[in-house]
């Protein structure tokens, strides 16, 4: 990065990178934008950043950006450059043949989380409004699905509980399935001055994360559990909690359901959820769990934090459910310093689920089976919306698969390289008549594509991203697009191209659709983010700025409902084949497959993905430091460098998905969250052996 001078002028705006939502003052010469600083004024980072919100933009001015669009009769013809007018006609006459020919049900459209709320409201709106069908899927299906539906089981609402601020009142942090130093960074130094304060921690994971090792923080437990054992563990700690009356029974009285909580207590106190049971399930030792539960739920305010290592798994929702039942419990939700906080990986994950993007959700998470929710979205758009929830997105592969869906719009998002059983996700490209890709970069799935729309980055437009704490922070167009149109300009111009007369001029315009037609939003205007930096969800005549902290006098959906978390073993069973557990993460570097970090100028951060590897498994295999090893399991094979750490058990292999050559989806099952779909990233049973490279 070449810092250039004293900047001309500034605009203030958004890291699209993680769930954090750090707010920048990017300082521009002309249009050229020479320095991203930390916005002291934000909220959410406090005049922090990590070094991807500060350095890892130049992949918007990257020479791989494709800035016309471009469309092909057949994927195995070259792509052709046409003019907007061109791809968008053929783009809507491709689509609207397909329905003609295979009905309205055969086509569909997938969201980003890396998009803006207003873009992601408009292409489920494009789905149900213009396809008219609710076959609209979102990237969040393979992160956080499963904390839509646990917390919206449990409390009634999707979403974390209270705001980052809050974690300078805990006592008590349990991080389970997450690693904040690397995933959510800026997050993580606060968590981490507040364990420096005395706090204590309780770390849940199969890797021994950074947090556990940091020379300050004293008194720190690690649970390092098998991969796929969270709802044993969790249940376990509820166990002691019970059994030793340890549960804040006048909170459970007041804020829960009583008859619900004695048929979980019950459940969780029987022996087969012992810390001793536990211990032969999971690995962790009986000692270390009843200690724990212990200090949850004796040692003050405490919050728990969670990632992907507790959503991407076959019982990932369970897993949720298992962790609000706990805080409940404790009487650890509804004020400062407690809570349940799922860390959200991409920028807006929370924001694309707020926007309906669900199959079976309208926005604010309001089932389309609810004709009192669809006569307000068919009033507001002018259509009948379909009443039969649509296909999520292993669904809409399936049915492709099998020739009834036909056609995908998919705007920011890349399928092939990051979702499940790769081959499975060929196949179902393959087999569509129309696959229209809107990116930024001719990626994985575009090699599937008949239409490619050039996509603009976050430097290039208006909107707003939802971060983790459900913080609505502006983004502001701080050059014009280099592409010629924002990504909501292009779905706008696609919907007419397909006959709808959609006529918004400005992304503030949506915001008050938005807020007209949803609840939570009802007081969110563009004038009131300006006014006020940024506002939490729900915003409304109640709220008129924000809620941080949520369930303060009562549980969104009314008492708190504790379920019964049965643990069930994943189908991914380890064997004379493959005896090893793989499981993934990230690096603080690299950001999911790369598509932007990787197109950085700093080559410092082009770290390849390593396999870690237990210093005694990797000895009876021969491998040493830095050697390439053939990492396999029963879907695939690829070749990686290893790095021998005790961070993992024995038994335990680690590695990151950052590069394509990686291939980490061709070693991935297709197992998925029973609940949601969510695929099972998180274990996979392989063998590790020496290899000469790939
Ligand atoms: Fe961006 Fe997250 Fe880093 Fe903040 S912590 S600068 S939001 S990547």
């Amino acid at each position: 990065v070449i810092e250039m001078g004293t900047p001309e002028r500034s605009v203030i705006t958004t890291c699209a990178y993680c769930g954090v939502g750090c707010s920048f003052k990017a300082e521009l010469n002309g249009d050229q934008l020479v320095r991203m600083v930390p916005w002291k004024h934000g909220k959410a980072n406090r005049g922090h950043s990590c070094v991807k919100g500060r350095f890892a933009y130049g992949y918007a001015a990257h020479k791989d950006r494709i800035l016309k669009p471009m469309i092909r009769e057949a994927i195995t013809d070259p792509w052709q450059e046409v003019s907007w007018d061109e791809a968008l006609r053929f783009a809507a006459d491709r689509m609207r043949g397909l329905q003609e020919k295979h009905g309205r049900r055969s086509i569909g459209v997938i969201t980003s989380s890396r998009c803006t709320n207003e873009e992601t409201y408009l292409v489920q709106k494009l789905a149900r409004g213009v396809f008219m069908n609710n076959n609209t899927d979102t990237c969040a299906r393979v992160c956080h699905s499963p904390t839509g539906y646990g917390l919206g089981q449990t409390f009634g609402t999707s979403a974390g509980t209270q705001d980052f601020d809050s974690v300078e009142q805990t006592d008590v942090v349990i991080v389970i399935g997450a690693n904040p130093t690397d995933g959510h960074p800026v997050f993580a130094s606060r968590l981490k001055k507040r364990l420096r304060a005395g706090a204590k921690l309780i770390v849940i994971d199969p890797r021994r994360i950074d947090l556990v090792k940091s020379a300050h923080i004293e008194a720190a437990h690690h649970l390092a559990l098998r991969p796929g054992t969270n709802v044993a563990v969790v249940t376990a700690l509820a166990h002691v909690i019970v059994t030793e009356g340890l549960m804040d029974e006048a909170y459970i009285r007041e804020r829960c359901d009583w008859d619900e909580f004695s048929d979980y207590a019950e459940f969780v106190s029987e022996a087969r959820h012992s810390p001793e049971a536990t211990e032969m399930l999971t690995g962790v030792p009986a000692d270390d769990l009843r200690a724990a539960a212990r200090l949850f739920a004796t040692g003050g305010n405490g919050a728990i934090y969670y990632g992907l290592g507790v959503t991407e798994h076959s019982q990932g929702s369970t897993t949720v459910i298992g962790i609000a039942n706990l805080a409940m419990l404790t009487g650890n939700v509804g004020r400062p310093g407690v809570g349940v906080n799922p860390l959200r990986g991409q920028n807006n994950v929370q924001g694309s689920c707020d926007m309906g993007s669900f199959p079976h959700e309208l926005p604010g998470y309001r089932h389309v089976k609810n004709a009192d929710v669809r006569e307000i979205f068919e009033r507001a758009w002018g259509v009948n919306i379909d009443p039969e929830p649509g296909l999520r997105i292993p669904n809409m592969l399936d049915a492709a698969v099998e020739g009834t869906f036909k056609g995908l719009y998919c705007q920011g998002e890349d399928i092939l390289q990051s979702d499940p059983d790769t081959k499975h996700v060929a196949s179902g490209l393959a087999a569509m008549e129309c696959v229209i890709v809107h990116d930024l970069f001719l990626n994985e799935t575009a090699n599937y594509a008949h239409v490619f729309l050039p996509g603009s980055s976050f430097l290039e437009k208006d909107g707003t991203f939802t971060n983790a704490e459900r913080r609505i922070n502006r983004v502001r167009k701080v050059m014009a697009p280099r592409n010629g149109y924002a990504d909501w300009e292009v779905t706008q111009l696609l919907a007419q191209a397909m006959g709808a007369d959609w006529a918004y001029t400005h992304p503030s315009q949506i915001m008050d659709e938005i807020a007209a037609t949803t609840p939570s939003f009802a007081g969110v205007t563009y004038d009131l983010l300006d006014a006020e930096g940024s506002v939490q969800w729900p915003c409304n005549e109640a709220h008129p700025v924000g809620t941080p902290l949520m369930h303060v006098d009562g549980f969104m959906r009314g008492k708190g409902r504790f379920i019964r978390t049965e643990y069930v073993a994943t189908e991914e069973r380890t064997g004379a084949r493959f005896p090893l557990l793989l499981t993934t993460g990230r690096i603080l570097s690299q950001y999911n497959v790369g598509a932007q970090t990787r197109r950085t100028e700093n080559t410092v951060w082009h770290e390849a993905d390593l396999l870690e590897i237990h210093p005694h498994d990797a000895e009876v295999r021969g491998i040493t430091e830095g050697g390439w090893v053939k990492l396999a399991s029963r879907s695939g094979e690829t070749a990686l460098r290893a790095h021998l750490t005790d961070k993992v058990s024995p038994g335990v292999v680690y590695t990151t998905f950052h590069h394509p050559d990686t291939q980490a989806n061709v070693i991935t099952t297709d197992y998925s969250d029973w609940a949601t779909n969510c695929p099972e990233y998180k274990v996979t049973a392989v063998q590790v052996s020496l290899s000469n490279g790939p």
